[in-house]
């Protein structure tokens, strides 16, 4: 099949971007990367009026050092920040997960605001940014305004965006010297979707113990408490977690995302 006609920009400001997007009155769409985008067209998912293409911005391919951390601009490839190309403050964390992402084609494209707009929720971008408590930096006709990824996303292909806005990119705070972090994404083979992600960050320095639970039914689900994962494996409250993140009644599934989450573990302990 092939896309609705649709008329097509490259603003060169986010200022005109988002005067664009506020005039169409709802039937214009922001193209980055098109990995998510592209197939939707072509299989008519999505039919806008107007394309707004935001890759040749000036700004959105940047990392800015912000408070606490950087502002990692929507356009931001997965490929650059698994190259390297921008600054490592959570100590490789960024790099693994983008380097996990699908394959070279599409990291080469893909961007991190992309991603987390579409907001599948097997997109390695929401439990990686959920995990390190990102917040969404969003411009609109109303102005700036700023939320945690853990609401920006509100469920499967959900979030608070409105129309005529667009995200700016993702303000992440940088990790200690003494934090840890691990990553575990089961896939059938590489270059796919995860089924369960489980990811794990611990700072002593902060106190912060925190679990995430991805590629789940909805958002990816936080364990904030999550000292008691790295004991002995305590079922009765993993289950718990389980059922909080949708996944424990289905069998199959509660299984892989018990070991994406023991894995995750072990990993940090080791
Ligand atoms: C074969 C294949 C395998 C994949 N495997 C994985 C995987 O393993 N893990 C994973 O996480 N992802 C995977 N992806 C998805 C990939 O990461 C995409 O790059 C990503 O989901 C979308 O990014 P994009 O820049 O291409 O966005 P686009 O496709 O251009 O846009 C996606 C959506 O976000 C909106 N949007 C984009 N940017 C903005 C913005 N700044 N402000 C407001 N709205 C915006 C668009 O309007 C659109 O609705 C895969 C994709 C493919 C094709």
């Amino acid at each position: 099949m092939k896309p609705v006609a649709f008329d097509y920009a490259r603003p060169a400001t986010v200022a005109a971007a988002v005067e664009l997007l506020a005039s169409a009155n709802g039937s214009a769409k922001v193209i980055a990367g098109g990995q998510s985008l592209g197939p939707m067209l072509n299989l008519r998912l999505a039919q806008p009026g107007l394309l707004v293409d935001i890759r040749r911005i000036p700004g959105l391919n940047e990392v800015k050092s912000a408070p606490g951390g950087y502002l990692v601009g929507s356009c931001v490839t997965h490929a650059a920040i698994e190259d390297g190309e921008i600054p490592d403050f959570t100590r490789g964390f960024m790099r693994k997960v983008a380097a996990g992402i699908a394959y070279r084609a599409v990291r080469n494209r893909g961007t991190i605001g992309g991603s987390v707009c579409h907001a599948d929720p097997a997109a390695d971008w929401l439990t990686a940014l959920t995990l390190l408590s990102a917040v969404a930096v969003i411009e609109g006709p109303g102005g700036r305004r700023e939320m945690l990824m853990t609401e920006f996303v509100t469920g499967p292909f959900e979030t608070r965006l409105e129309p005529g806005e667009l995200l700016l990119g993702m303000r992440v705070p940088a990790l200690s010297a003494r934090s840890r972090w691990s990553y575990r994404k089961i896939q059938r083979k590489p270059g796919e979707f995860g089924e369960a992600i489980g990811a794990m960050l611990r700072d002593d320095d902060s106190g912060i113990c925190r679990a995430v639970i991805g590629a789940a039914s909805g958002p990816p689900r936080v364990i904030e408490d999550a000292g008691f994962l790295a004991g002995e494996w305590d079922r009765r409250r993993v289950h718990a977690a389980l059922e909080e993140a949708g996944v424990a009644d289905d069998a199959y599934r509660a299984r892989l995302h018990g070991a994406a989450l023991r894995r995750a573990a072990a990993e940090l302990a080791a």
